[in-house]
């Protein structure tokens, strides 16, 4: 995505741009911040294993479907075939369809997926990720018009989710889960206000279940390449500090400290930021950042490399595992 400033915030004194999509054109700023993890002499996990190798095996099966574009005949199948898997591991799945007009007056079958666990608790967490991937390779020097196969952006995110189903069926945690995969994150282009994210802010608008909420959420974004690092992103340092606090906390309890960096970086219009606007969930991204790139985001991103060859099992096994810890050391005891 192209990234375009829509506000800025005061960030410890330098401005954080908040940019569009997954991603901006220009450089984000980083600085460590004053938070530091809490030292504990004895931690013991709570979580049962995530299993890296079937987490790469549901990224590795999305992909094979080819270009997730909303609309194409490979997104319909790679639905089809997710809602299967759902349903076997998942207490209730829920498809939410509407029809979108695009910016460019294009019509889009919109298909979000709701997978819930145990839905008559109170007590809900949410994990989300967006399923779709982008038709145009617009980061790529060739081939820019043709849609990239989003085994990072799009398909990681999903993969951890699907292994996160399989394993809540085998043990039950003590909280309600909802796992939603969002369609069309990324058909947006910059210039268009709001042309990212129509699924999550259809969702936010219209949830699944009236008057559905949870008591907080965590967005997963291109969680699956080599040696990946993840900052605090403005938007969820805004909404949900307490989330980011203790979602990086337990990373670092897991031995995961090289992957949930205490970098600090500009506000990112993604699911989460309508999920916080609009459905009012405290909802953090957790999302690739590169210091290095000048998009602050993997020299992958919006290119044809953006392939199975940069997905890596200790990504996937990192962040995955963290997300089952949060699970189950909530509510905290
Ligand atoms: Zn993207």
């Amino acid at each position: 995505m192209k990234g375009k400033t829509h506000s800025s915030f005061i960030l410890l004194g330098i401005l954080g741009l908040l940019l569009s999509g997954c991603g901006s054109e220009q450089a984000s700023k980083e600085k460590v911040t004053e938070t530091k993890p809490k030292e504990e002499a004895t931690f013991i996990k709570k979580s049962p294993d995530f299993n890296a190798d079937s987490a790469y095996y549901f990224v590795e099966k999305q992909v094979g479907f080819g270009p997730r574009v909303t609309n194409s005949e490979a997104h319909r199948k790679c639905g089809d075939w997710m809602v299967k898997v759902l349903k076997q591991y998942c207490d209730q799945v829920i498809e939410q369809r509407t029809m979108i007009t695009h910016f460019d007056g294009k019509k889009l079958n919109v298909r979000n997926i709701i997978a819930s666990f145990q839905p008559k608790l109170k007590e809900r967490i949410l994990l989300c990720a967006h399923w779709d991937s982008r038709p145009f390779a617009d980061m790529d020097t060739k081939d820019q018009d043709k849609p990239i196969l989003g085994a990072n952006d799009g398909a990681s995110g999903v993969g951890v989710l699907l292994e996160i189903a399989r394993v809540l069926n085998q043990k039950n945690p003590m909280v309600g889960v909802d796992l939603v995969l969002f369609d069309a994150e990324d058909l947006g282009k910059s210039e268009h206000e709001n042309s990212f994210c129509l699924g999550s802010q259809y969702w936010s608008k219209n949830p699944h279940i009236p008057g559905y909420s949870a008591s907080f959420g965590i967005l997963l974004d291109m969680v699956g390449a080599t040696d990946a690092k993840f900052a605090w992103e403005q938007v969820s340092i805004d909404a949900a500090q307490p989330v980011l606090q203790n979602t990086w906390q337990l990373a670092h309890q897991l031995g995961y400290g090289n992957y949930f960096m205490y970098y600090q970086k500009g506000g990112i219009i993604d699911d989460h930021y309508y999920v916080n606007k609009i459905a009012k969930i405290p909802t953090i991204d957790i999302i690739h950042y590169d210091a290095v790139s000048s998009s602050g985001f993997p020299m992958h991103w919006h290119t044809h490399k953006d392939d199975m060859k940069v997905i890596d099992k200790n990504t996937l096994k990192a962040v995955g595992q963290t997300l089952l810890e949060v699970v189950f050391s909530t509510p905290i005891q």
